[in-house]
């Protein structure tokens, strides 16, 4: 039997995505996964709803032996057998992140060799997680030129603290992950500012959307503000999405009771200033998510602003199941080229 990867959740971020990205690899590589001090950097450590629906949802499309999935807990053991493509329901039972749970299973699912249809019910415009619109116009297209095929649609809006919200995903089999080379992103083609509110007044979205494209000097016409119907508690977000010929990328700010539109507007416009004056062709938070397909599918590479502890946690934990070189090297101040290759196999 393969030896048991034995991972320690305190190291680097010490966050929920280093459970994540071990059950993603555990079911990419048929590895058995030891997990201990789960989210002890956290101000309440072990899983919460959204982590344990994770290891339950890795656990059922893995067919998956686990040890110590209840909430609260802070290490466990997952042994799984082979994905299996089908349909799936997911429940978070909180307005815990949707997206993250995708995140877990979406890959497995891809590569399981035939069709699934996934349900997930929760959050789906999450503060501190992708939100619904990063995945869809910035992460999914990428993944789609590597050679997966998803399609993801949002049923209904769901934001913190009420949830309700559910998405679902069509996954359809692909042979491999080709390489992506994102060096460079190329001309700028798209810029909009475009902000949401759900059973809250319209107006706040306007302000938003006007507010972000001043500071980002952009014409009116790259402003949208839009009211979210179907949601069962009151919600508020902007993203600025800048797409670029190779490549889009979203960045997000959401609204919170006693914080003015204009700030949280700021929030938005200042991350996405902070990507498009540095050059690279991804910001930070796509650079830490493409790193598991590049390492399980074919390799590439990127450049990117300066590596987030996310990502390099998300590194050393990759390096811990998969044969992978993975070099970061500044290539100008601000920006980093992040290159993955696979080492091939030994010869016996
Ligand atoms: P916790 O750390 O409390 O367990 P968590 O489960 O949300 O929380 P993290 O380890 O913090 O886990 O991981 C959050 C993930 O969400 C990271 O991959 C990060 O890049 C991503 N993320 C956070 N904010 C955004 C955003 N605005 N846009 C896109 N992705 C985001």
């Amino acid at each position: 039997m393969t030896n048991v990867v034995t991972i320690d959740g305190s190291e680097g971020e010490g966050g929920g995505q280093i459970l994540r990205t071990s059950l993603a690899l555990s079911l990419l590589t048929g590895t058995p996964l030891r997990i201990e001090n789960i989210r002890a950097k956290r101000e309440k450590p072990g899983l919460l709803r959204q982590h344990l629906t994770a290891v339950n949802a890795a656990a059922a499309i893995g067919g998956a032996t686990v040890d110590g999935a209840t909430l609260g807990s802070t290490a466990l053991t997952f042994k799984p057998e082979s994905p299996r493509a089908g349909e799936y329901t997911f429940a978070i039972g909180t307005a815990g992140s949707t997206m993250l749970v995708l995140q877990t299973i979406l890959l497995p699912l891809a590569l399981a060799g035939g069709e699934s249809a996934v349900t997930i019910e929760g959050g789906t415009h999450n503060p501190s997680s992708p939100p619904f619109d990063f995945i869809d116009r910035a992460f999914l297209p990428l993944l789609r030129r590597m050679g997966a095929d998803v399609d993801l649609t949002l049923e209904h809006p769901g934001f913190y603290p009420a949830g309700g919200g559910k998405i679902v995903v069509r996954i359809g089999p692909a042979k491999r992950l080709a390489r992506l080379e994102l060096d460079e992103r190329g001309e700028l083609v798209t810029r909009l500012a475009r902000a949401v509110v759900a059973n809250l007044p319209y107006e706040i979205a306007q302000r938003e959307a006007r507010t972000a494209a001043e500071e980002l000097e952009w014409p009116e016409e790259c402003t949208q503000a839009h009211t979210l119907t179907g949601s069962r508690g009151p919600g508020n977000a902007i993203s600025i999405i800048v797409g670029y010929e190779h490549v889009t990328d979203v960045f997000t700010a959401f609204g919170e009771r006693g914080v003015r539109a204009e700030q949280v507007a700021h929030d938005a416009a200042k991350q996405a200033k902070r990507y498009i004056n540095s050059g690279a062709a991804i910001g930070e938070h796509l650079a830490d998510q493409l790193l598991l397909p590049l390492a399980v599918g074919e390799g590439g590479s990127f450049t990117t602003t300066p590596l987030s502890s996310h990502a390099k946690t998300n590194i050393d934990v990759i390096r811990r199941f998969v044969d992978v070189k993975i070099d970061v090297e500044e290539v100008r101040r601000g920006v980093e080229r992040v290159s993955v290759t696979r080492n091939p196999p030994q010869k016996q």
